[in-house]
C-alpha cells in the first residue's frame, strides 16, 4: 500500500494526510475548495464535488486505499468505488447507518445500548404523538446533513416544536428527549479489519452552542464508568463492522446512565488531543487499520486539556499567539483557513499537564484560550 486517497478536504482530512506522509504515502485529497485545509498538505487534489462520480472514480484509480474525513458525502460515492472493486473504508453499509439519525439510533438500540427516548416526525401531524411519547423539553434534529449543532432545535412546547418542523423545510426530523446531562463523553476507537479494537481514554466534552468548545482527556469519571463507556464503543463497532477510527459521543446521566448521542465513522474533533497527547494519535491509527498494519497502544503520556479555536467574523488575523505559546506546555494547530467565518473551527490547542486535569488546570487553559483574539488583518 503506498498511496491514500481522502474525500473531504477540511481539518480532520488534513491531520490524517499529516501522518500518512509521516508514515511515507502518497496523499491525493478530493475537495471542491481549492487549497482546501487538506489540499495544502496532500500530495495532490482533485477539485471536484463529492458526488462527482467520474472524479471519485478517479481518485480510487490512482490510489491504493481511499477514506473519507466526515460522513455527509454521496453514499452512491462510496458504492460507486465498492461497485467497481476499488477499495473505500469505511464501507457504504456503515456510512449509511451513520448518516441518517434514525437508522443510527435504531441500530444502537438493537445492540442493547441505550439512548435518549425518540421518534420519528415526517408530517407536521406526527408531532403531538411524539410530544405525548417524549414529552418536553425536547430536541428536534434533523435526520441528515446536521452537524455542529446546524439543523438542530431545542423546544419547550408543541408550538415550539410545529415552529422548528417547519424551520426544517420538510425534511425528515428526530424528536428527542432533552438529556439533562452531567457530563458529555466520547470514545474514540479504532476497529481493524481483524475485529481488533482499541480504545483511547474517555474524553470529557464541553460544547458552546452545540459545537465542541473543550476536551479534557481522561475524563473525570470512575474507572468502572470509563470501563463501562470503553465496552460500549467497542461493542458498537464489532456490530457495525467499522474498519478505521470512529467515535461515540455519550450522555452521562445523573444516576450513572450512559446514553448514546451520536456516532462518527472517522477521526473526531474530541480526539484531536491525540496528537499531542497520545503515543499514536487517532490519526495513525486510522491509517493503521485501513492498510492492515498492526494497531498501536492508544496510550496516553500526559494529561490534556484540548480547546478548538472558533472564528468570530471579527477578522482573518489571529493575535495573542506569541502569548499563548508562551506557555510551554501549549501545542497549537491551526488548519490554514483563510476566512475566520462566526463559528468555523479554524485550530485547535492542547494543553499537556504535568499534574490532574484539575479546576485550577482547566481555569489556566480556558485564560490561555481569551488570549487569542481574531482581528482584520492590515
Ligand atoms: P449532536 O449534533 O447530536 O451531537 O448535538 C450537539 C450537542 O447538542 C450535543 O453535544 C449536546 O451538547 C446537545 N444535545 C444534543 N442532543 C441533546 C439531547 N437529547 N439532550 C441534551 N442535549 C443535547
Amino acid at each position: 500500500m503506498q498511496s491514500i486517497g481522502v474525500i473531504g478536504g477540511g481539518q480532520l482530512g488534513r491531520m490524517i494526510a499529516l501522518e500518512a506522509k509521516r508514515m511515507g504515502y502518497h496523499v491525493i485529497v478530493l475537495d471542491p475548495q481549492e487549497h482546501s485545509p487538506c489540499g495544502q498538505v496532500a500530495d495532490e487534489q482533485i477539485i471536484a464535488s463529492y458526488d462527482d462520480t467520474e472524479a471519485i472514480e478517479d481518485l480510487g484509480a490512482r490510489t491504493d486505499l481511499v477514506t473519507y474525513e466526515f460522513e455527509n458525502i454521496a453514499i452512491a460515492s462510496v458504492q460507486h468505488l465498492e461497485e467497481r472493486g476499488y477499495r473505500i473504508t469505511p464501507a457504504s453499509n456503515v456510512l449509511r447507518v451513520t448518516q441518517d439519525r434514525l437508522l443510527e439510533k435504531t441500530f444502537v438500540r438493537e445492540c442493547g445500548i441505550p439512548t435518549a427516548d425518540f421518534h420519528a416526525i415526517d408530517r407536521v401531524e406526527d408531532l403531538a404523538a411524539a410530544a405525548m411519547m417524549v414529552g418536553f423539553p425536547a430536541v428536534m434534529k434533523t435526520v441528515r446533513g446536521g452537524y455542529d449543532g446546524k439543523g438542530q432545535w431545542r423546544v419547550q412546547s408543541l408550538a415550539e416544536a410545529k415552529a422548528a418542523f417547519s424551520a426544517a423545510r420538510g425534511v425528515q426530523v428526530i424528536f428527542e428527549r432533552f438529556v439533562p446531562f452531567v457530563k458529555e463523553l466520547s470514545v474514540i476507537a479504532t476497529r481493524n479489519a481483524r475485529d481488533e479494537v482499541v480504545t483511547y481514554p474517555i474524553a470529557e466534552n464541553e460544547h458552546d452552542h452545540g459545537i465542541l468548545a473543550m476536551t479534557l482527556a481522561p475524563a473525570r469519571i470512575t474507572q468502572r464508568l470509563a470501563a463501562r463507556a470503553a465496552q460500549i464503543a467497542i461493542t458498537i463497532g464489532r456490530k457495525l463492522g467499522i474498519v478505521g477510527t470512529y467515535c461515540v459521543e455519550l450522555f452521562l446521566t445523573q444516576n450513572d446512565e450512559l446514553l448514546v448521542n451520536e456516532l462518527a465513522p472517522r477521526p473526531h474533533n474530541s480526539g484531536h488531543y491525540t496528537i499531542d497527547a497520545a503515543q499514536c494519535s487517532q490519526y495513525e491509527q486510522h491509517i493503521r487499520a485501513i492498510c492492515e498494519l498492526p494497531l498501536a497502544q492508544p496510550r496516553l503520556l500526559a494529561n490534556a486539556i484540548m480547546m478548538n479555536i472558533l472564528g468570530t467574523g471579527a477578522g482573518d488575523r489571529l493575535d495573542g499567539v506569541e502569548k499563548l505559546l508562551a506557555d510551554p506546555s501549549i501545542e497549537l494547530h491551526m488548519y490554514g483557513k483563510k476566512h475566520a467565518v462566526a463559528q468555523r473551527k479554524m485550530g485547535h490547542f492542547t494543553m499537556l499537564l504535568d499534574g490532574p486535569i484539575d479546576d485550577a488546570a482547566i481555569k489556566r487553559a480556558k485564560a490561555a484560550h481569551k488570549q487569542l483574539r481574531w482581528a482584520a488583518a492590515n
